[in-house]
Parts: C-alpha cells; structure tokens; sequence
C-alpha cells in the first residue's frame, strides 16, 4: 500500500510556506509498461512527484531545494503561459512548467522525463492529442539530450527502446520503424531485442496504446 503524509514546504522563489503530499512508501504489482511507467500503486503516486506554489506557481519536485535559474525562469512569458492554459490537465500543466524549467536550464534528459510524466497524465484523463503533443516534446528532448551525451537510461539500447515507444503512441510510424532498424543494429541485450521485435509488429499493427514489458517478452 501507499503511505502518504502532508509536509510544508517554504517555496525558494517566493518563500511562501504549503502543504505538500510526500510518499514515504508505496509498491508495485506487475509489469512495467515499455515506457517503464509502473504499475499500481506505485503509478497513482505520480500526483506527488510535483509540486506547484500556490503564490507564485513554481513547479518542482521540491520546493524549498535552492535552484536561482527558477526565479528568473517563472517570470517570463512563456512560463505564464504554461500556467494560464487551462486546456491542459492542471497536473500535467505543472510537469509542462518543470520541464520548461529544466529546458531552460539544459537539463534535456530530465526535461524530456517530466514531459512524459506529462503525456502520462493526459492518458489517464483521455486527452489523447495532448498526450501526443507531450511525447513528440520529449522525442525532441532526447534527441538534443543524446547529442550533448545526457544520459537518460543507462542500459545500452534503453533510451532508444523508450523514444521507440513515444513515437508509436505519438503515431509517428515511420520514425518509430527507422528506429527499430538502428537500434536492432546495436549491440544490445537479449530482452531488449524482444522489446524491439514486439514494437515492430506493435507498429506494424498501428497500435498506439500502452503495453507492457510482460507482453512484449512473452510472460502474458
Ligand atoms: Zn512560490
């Protein structure tokens, strides 16, 4: 089960104190999907992986940690809108918010992960074209990610694996396949060339919605 508790927090652009939901313990049944999204209860968690400033509106993991790029950030335009465009789920809003900061701060490969904890979001509430928009944001990410050697997945393979599964769910095929080709290339191990095979008939079969790892290595 989840364990949660209220925690204030002081915010590090403002100062204004809130309370905050930390998770102290949580677990997970089953398998990842090929995102690496986790199963329950560790994926209905994701609501506690950010906070927003009720004042000012900054998005963080944590609030009160210092980070003076922050201040600046949130004050431009571009910010306010993240915040004002009522379109977007509030929470995936608040992850948009956290990954424009992390763009804007050069951190590329954990911007693109906010992003998809974003297109994670809008799946669950069914805003199925936002979703697309968020993982075709990350894909870019990763792509200027890769070229300054951020890493975003240690295993060899895993980050291509990933941005594999954004493409099909974003239905960009032809992407998603000249991926497979490249990556099935590689030196890579056994369990990751059966997730490359199993999103190549996935693709194949246009199929944009979620799986999971069990099924693609045949335990399902
Ligand atoms: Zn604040």
């Amino acid at each position: 089960m989840t364990m949660r508790i209220k925690k204030e927090f002081s915010c590090y652009v403002c100062g204004t104190k809130s309370q905050q939901t930390l998770v102290l313990s949580t677990n997970s049944m089953g398998s990842n999907d090929l995102d690496l999204r986790a199963p329950e209860m560790e994926r209905s968690t994701i609501d506690s992986w950010i906070h927003r400033c009720p004042s000012c509106n900054y998005c963080s993991s944590n609030l009160s940690e210092k980070n003076d790029d922050a201040i600046v950030i949130i004050e431009s335009q571009e910010y306010k809108n993240i915040i004002a465009n009522k379109n977007i789920p509030q929470l995936a809003s608040s992850f948009l918010a956290l990954s424009f900061i992390q763009q804007k701060m050069n951190y590329y490969s954990n911007s693109a992960r906010s992003s998809i904890h974003a297109a994670w979001i809008c799946d669950d509430v069914k805003e199925d074209k936002i979703a697309r928009l968020f993982r075709m944001r990350a894909i870019k990410l990763l792509g200027t990610a890769k070229i300054l050697s951020q890493e975003f997945q240690q295993q060899k393979g895993a980050t291509e694996l990933i941005t594999i599964d954004l493409m099909r769910r974003a239905g960009m095929y032809t992407e998603a396949l000249n991926l497979v080709n490249e990556t099935k290339n590689m030196e890579i191990e056994e369990v990751l060339i059966k997730l490359v095979d199993f999103q190549k008939i996935l693709i194949n079969l246009k199929d944009i919605d979620a799986h999971t790892i069990s099924e693609a290595i045949g335990e399902k």
